[in-house]
């Protein structure tokens, strides 16, 4: 018998796992086990607080579900992860990027990668996801039973077993695999209780914080050129596009930022400056010589027009307005060296922004987790306690959006998996 969180009961010839569960990779450990040990004589139980599976699938990638990436380069893959490359580097070894799309391809959902390396169904819908693993339990009903609608309220060790609580019932499990995610979006259900189990069974949980979120700025002019958009800007050494919203600093670029500084508190007591570049390929001295050029060619044009020709008119009007008002009207053939050297290093690097703070609940993922020192990276198994695994969010590996955080569900679902069906194996 299996929980998921792989209900097992070690009597004679059945064995219970216990996963709490039930997205990504919980669905991807059960129907590991449930492939990989027909032979075998077990039951797998999962539990799930919502009705239904992936709540969170659903609304992924903009309910198209950005399920993994196409970056094979394993260096460059491990550089999207900002905590814990290190820790899951070995389960990319053992279920890849490629294994992860061949595995859905397999499982009747066929997939494309986009330009930006992103692996999304061809369908563009997330269900089909959910529903190649709905489709697994179905083929081996006898070996799983589903219990949504029903939330684990605590995991304890007796002896050396389990006992898993619900509201409606206390049940007795081998092994534990606790799946429960993290903290965001916890309208998806994902309210951080794993932190809870694992602690009370001996884990340590580092710092929490919000992750792949928007930001709040001082500057109002962020929220004056809403809607407006960079395809390609840079925050520190980070280039993607950016998007000015009525309250945030939003789009990629933001978000990737706030992955790297995820563990920085940031108020409005305690502001981060930054430095945002509009145009990430346009390096101080192409725009010494754009303007210089310009500035030759069009002798009569205002400062304001010219710098329309790269940026955007709202974007060059308040840059204009913000930065070097006092040259607003002044022909080019009267605008000093310094001004225009000034110009291009502001716009190549220094235009100022001041972070106030996080959008609340916006946040991607929950950047920290269980202390993945406190686990062992072949098998997902605790170091602390036997039979009790980990995998997916609730583990302190978090990287950035575009299929990363789906990447470290599958993988470590996986691992999670192959390790119980050895598990099993050697019972
Ligand atoms: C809006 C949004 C869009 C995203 N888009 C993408 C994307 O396109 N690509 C990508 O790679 N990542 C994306 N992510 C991140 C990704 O969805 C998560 O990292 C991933 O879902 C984590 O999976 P998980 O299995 O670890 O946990 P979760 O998906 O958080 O699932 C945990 C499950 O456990 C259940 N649960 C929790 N506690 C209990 C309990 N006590 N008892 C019973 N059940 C319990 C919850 O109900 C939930 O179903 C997105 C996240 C959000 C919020």
């Amino acid at each position: 018998m299996l929980f998921v969180f792989l209900l097992i009961i070690i009597s004679q010839s059945v064995k219970t796992t216990t996963i709490i569960w039930a997205w990504a990779a919980g669905l991807m450990a059960a129907a590991t086990i449930l492939e990989n040990s027909k032979w075998a004589d077990y039951h797998i139980q999962i539990f799930e607080k919502n009705t239904s599976p992936g709540k969170k699938v659903i609304i992924s990638g903009g309910g198209r579900c950005n399920v993994t990436t196409g970056i094979e380069d394993k260096k460059i893959l491990l550089s999207k992860y900002t905590r814990g490359a290190d820790f899951i580097k070995k389960a990319f070894g053992k279920f890849s990027p490629r294994k992860c799309r061949e595995w859905f391809e397999s499982h009747g959902v066929p997939m494309k990668c986009e330009s930006d390396n992103r692996v999304f169904p061809i369908s563009d819908d997330g269900t089909e996801v959910v529903e190649a693993f709905t489709h697994v339990f179905a083929k081996y009903r006898d070996k799983v039973t589903l219990h949504y609608g029903e939330w684990v309220s605590e995991v304890i060790k007796i002896d050396t077993r389990y006992q898993i609580t619900t509201p409606k019932w206390a049940y007795e499990s081998d092994i534990v695999v606790v799946t429960t995610g993290g903290n965001a979006y916890s309208h998806t259900g994902s309210t951080g209780d794993g932190y809870a189990f694992a602690r009370s069974i001996g884990h340590s949980i580092t710092q929490l914080w919000p992750s792949l979120s928007s930001f709040l700025t001082r500057e109002k002019w962020t929220h004056e050129l809403s809607g407006l958009a960079f395809e390609k800007a840079r925050i520190e050494n980070l280039e993607w596009p950016i998007l000015l919203t009525h309250f945030w600093l939003s789009g990629p670029l933001a978000f990737m930022y706030s992955s790297q500084i995820a563990w920085e508190a940031i108020n409005k007591t305690n502001p981060k400056t930054i430095q945002l570049s509009p145009l990430a390929d346009m390096w101080v001295a192409e725009w010494d010589s754009f303007l210089k050029l310009e500035f030759a060619n069009h002798p009569k044009k205002l400062i304001t027009n010219i710098l329309s020709e790269k940026l955007p008119r709202r974007f060059a009007e308040l840059f204009v307005r913000e930065y070097c008002p006092h040259i607003e009207t002044t022909y080019p053939v009267s605008i000093a060296r310094i001004d225009r050297a000034k110009i291009a290093e502001l716009l190549w690097i220094w235009i100022p922004l001041t972070l106030t703070d996080r959008r609340p609940g916006d946040e991607f993922v929950t950047a920290g987790g269980v202390s993945t020192d406190e686990i062992d990276p072949e098998t997902m198994e605790s170091k602390i306690q036997k039979n009790l695994y980990f995998a997916g969010e609730v583990l302190n590996v978090d990287g950035y959006t575009g299929g990363f955080s789906l990447q470290i569900c599958w993988a470590s679902g996986y691992i999670v998996g192959r390790s119980i069906v050895e598990n099993i194996k050697s019972a």
